[in-house]
């Protein structure tokens, strides 16, 4: 029914100042309607009452609004909430709500349905890519979980590789930065990568969004096992790219790292990972893997994750250790898809 109409919520501002342009309408229209869709959550043009009937009439003929609304939604004792959200072609992806101190909240988005990197501790990696999310679907996820309350903080850290799906994501981070629309600051949202070399640097040409890679080992081995997108781009250039964008978006780099029992949890690594990041603007999110059923990996010793964070800190390296939030959303990119139902294909 849609097919010929414009979805509002797909465009970025100059997208929709044009659009209206085309209408005969002025620019400042445009601020007009973004405030309703995303400040006041309008689907329906007859809800912006301060538009002329007949240009809501206009706007109905040609445009219209979509929005997602979870299917289920599930929640941990402790707060997080997962979404999932069916997509008009019946595809489902999923976001998780992960309650942070005083009141303030993050929300893990998808980019896209399945996934072509295939991680082995990630079971969206298992099934492939399906498809790409449009820049609606990514920001509709935002707007859907928005009305459980205010998100301080967006990941896009969910199903997917956001650089794999680039144009779309960076439409989206627009769409989510615009000032009259959910006015994300750059400094809020994050952009999780398993490490696609060429697609960093160009971010960093396009868009500004605070990075963060999924790292979990030290040496092009061990990361080639674990992820094979390493035997395209080894650590060294990885690294070398990870500078570079620290320095152009004075952004500290976030690396993740899964802390996998025996894998990648020893003195040497610890040792290694320090002499890697030497001269890069990072700091370290380490995440104790969680062992579940089935898992082909076992969680690191205790002793283990303790003395890994210690040698970091020992060496001016900021080394968080990531506290375990609900069943499903306890890792970085990965270890929650992981843990995702399994797909009915
Ligand atoms: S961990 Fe992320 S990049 Fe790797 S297969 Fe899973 S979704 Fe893809």
């Amino acid at each position: 029914m849609n097919s010929e109409k414009i979805d509002l919520k797909s465009l970025t501002q100059p997208q929709l100042e044009h659009f209206l342009a085309d209408l005969g309408k002025e620019k400042y229209r445009a601020k007009q309607i973004l405030r309703w869709i995303y400040q006041r959550g309008a689907t329906d043009f007859d809800q912006m009452t301060d538009l002329a009937k007949q240009f809501r009439a206009q706007l109905q003929e040609r445009a219209f609004i979509s929005s997602l609304e979870p299917e289920a939604a599930e929640q941990s004792s402790d707060g997080t909430r997962k979404y999932l959200f069916r997509l008009d072609d019946g595809e489902t992806v999923e976001a998780v709500r992960i309650p942070m101190e005083e009141q303030r909240a993050t929300l893990c988005i998808s980019t896209q349905v399945g996934c072509a990197m295939g991680c082995a501790f990630c079971m969206t990696g298992t099934f492939g890519l399906v498809r790409n999310l449009s820049p609606a679907e990514i920001v509709n996820q935002v707007c859907a979980a928005l009305v459980d309350g205010p998100i301080n903080n967006v990941v896009l850290m969910g199903m997917g590789e956001p650089l794999h799906n680039l144009d779309n994501v960076v439409a989206a981070l627009e769409i989510l930065y615009l000032d009259d629309g959910l006015g994300y600051g750059t400094r809020r949202v994050t952009l999780s990568t398993c490490g696609l070399v060429p697609e960093i640097r160009e971010l960093s040409k396009r868009i500004k969004v605070q990075l963060a890679v999924s790292l979990n080992a030290t040496s092009d081995e061990t990361r080639a096992g674990l992820m094979p997108i390493n035997r395209r781009y080894p650590l060294s250039e990885l690294i070398a790219a990870c500078r570079d964008y620290a320095r152009d978006s004075k952004q500290r780099v976030t690396f993740e790292y899964i802390l996998i029992g025996g894998v990648n949890d020893t003195p040497a690594d610890a040792k290694r990972l320090v002499k890697l990041l030497h001269g890069v603007r990072c700091k370290v999110n380490l995440i104790a893997y969680n062992e579940h059923e089935g898992s082909p990996f076992k969680a690191p010793e205790e002793s283990a994750i303790k003395n890994f964070q210690e040698y970091l800190l020992q060496r001016d390296i900021v080394a968080t250790l990531r506290a375990s939030k609900g069943r499903d959303i306890s890792a970085a990119c990965g270890q929650l898809k992981g843990k995702l139902e399994k797909p009915k294909r």
